[in-house]
């Protein structure tokens, strides 16, 4: 395309969106326009009631029935099963790290992580205060482009529980199936890939993911926890941290962030205005193949992540003059497009394209990032 063009559909894309800029940030997260507009409308007076919602008990009527619809919705939207208990937590994804061994370690000795990059590698070290870690597998040697095929874990049988990252927010790594774990419960941290496709609940024995990627702003955690793994914490769990205390307390155990609570309400309504998980899981699937094909096909840009290990959430990549980094990134700003700058322990780009990303988005940074590439290239 043209400079005049790409600036056309830029500008055009712009106009569309009330001067929102193309938001590509990893986490906390573009949030959906339309919800964003809701809760500015509603931000003096929810509900009529003369209060914002954020101003307003969380045991009042009003706010219990948002509490339980946004349940609802989210059983809703992930076809959660009776059986799981679904809480609203804080701590993030970092408290489930601790939480996670604490509740469910019983009376086993080990728990088998798999080690796909840099969020397990912090939820292993979390871990170790707890209980004795097997890394029954990693990628490391393989410079987490990929992870070691599920015949090669040695498994443990005994083990409280098998721990994974289906998304590697920083690496882009995606897992492309979900491991049997047999009888061993099998514990996700989906921070960064919730409701972003369909997957079955019944595979895992916890779900767990900070708000701030695909759900709502931060300062929520959610955790979904089949429910005869509650009621097993070790007597020094903390009763914040306790399932089966936030179980019994419909997770107001303490006064819970009400405003993030509705925000992520809002959003599971919106999710379902998109036709649900499985219409926005097409979506995702057409604006990460987009991008990764630019990317190849362009010897200009890079990704080194096993094409069937690429993450559809995250996508890094570098570009084959390092030095022309931060010229990328400024004249990407001035366009318009924001956060496009790599995790620091990656380096690099990234562009993060979470479900609240629309996909005209996606295309006006293909077309910045071909023109670019004709500049510099
Ligand atoms: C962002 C992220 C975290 C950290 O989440 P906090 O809520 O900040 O603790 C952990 N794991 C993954 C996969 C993430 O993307």
């Amino acid at each position: 395309m043209e400079t005049g063009k790409v600036k056309k559909t830029i500008d055009t894309t712009l106009a569309q969106s009330e001067a929102r800029a193309f938001n590509f940030c990893a986490g906390p997260a573009a949030m959906p326009q339309a919800v964003l507009e809701q809760a500015r409308d509603e931000l003096l007076s929810w509900q009529q009631s003369g209060a914002s919602v954020m101003e307003v008990s969380h045991r009042s009527k009003a706010f219990i029935q948002l509490a339980e619809e946004s349940e609802q919705d989210l059983r809703e939207l992930m076809a959660i099963p009776d059986d799981y208990a679904v809480l609203f937590l804080q701590g993030g994804a970092r408290g489930q790290f601790a939480a996670v061994p604490m509740n469910i370690k019983g009376r086993a000795r080990s728990a088998d992580y798999i080690d796909s990059g840099h969020w397990a590698q912090s939820a292993i070290q979390e871990a170790r205060r707890y209980l004795e870690v097997n890394v029954v597998a990693s990628g490391q040697a393989q410079g987490f482009t990929c992870v070691p095929g599920q015949d090669k874990w040695p498994l443990d049988p005994q083990a409280a529980y098998v721990h994974y990252t289906p998304n590697e927010t920083i690496g882009g790594l995606e897992f492309p199936f979900i491991p049997d774990t047999a009888q061993v419960p099998l514990v996700a941290d989906m921070s960064s890939s919730i409701l972003s496709a369909p997957v079955d609940v019944r595979r895992f024995g916890i779900i767990y993911a900070g708000a701030q990627k695909n759900i709502g702003p931060a300062g929520l955690t959610l955790a979904i926890v089949r429910k005869d793994l509650l009621g097993m914490a070790v007597e020094t769990c903390p009763a914040i941290l306790n399932y089966q205390t936030q179980f019994d307390k419909d997770s107001m155990y303490n006064t819970p962030p009400t405003f993030a609570w509705y925000l992520a309400g809002l959003v599971f309504k919106w999710l379902k205005g998109q036709g649900g998980v499985q219409a926005v899981a097409e979506v995702n699937r057409r604006k990460a193949e987009k991008l990764y094909a630019t990317i190849d096909k362009s010897g200009f840009y890079h990704n080194g992540v096993d094409s069937q290990w690429r993450s559809r959430m995250n996508v890094p990549f570098t570009l084959a003059d390092p030095a022309l980094d931060s010229r990328f990134l400024e004249q990407a700003e001035q366009a318009g497009f924001l956060h496009l700058k790599g995790h620091k322990a990656a380096g690099g780009m990234r562009a993060s394209l979470y479900n609240a990303v629309p996909e005209s988005h996606v295309d006006a940074l293909i077309a910045f990032m071909v023109e670019f590439e004709r500049r510099h290239g």
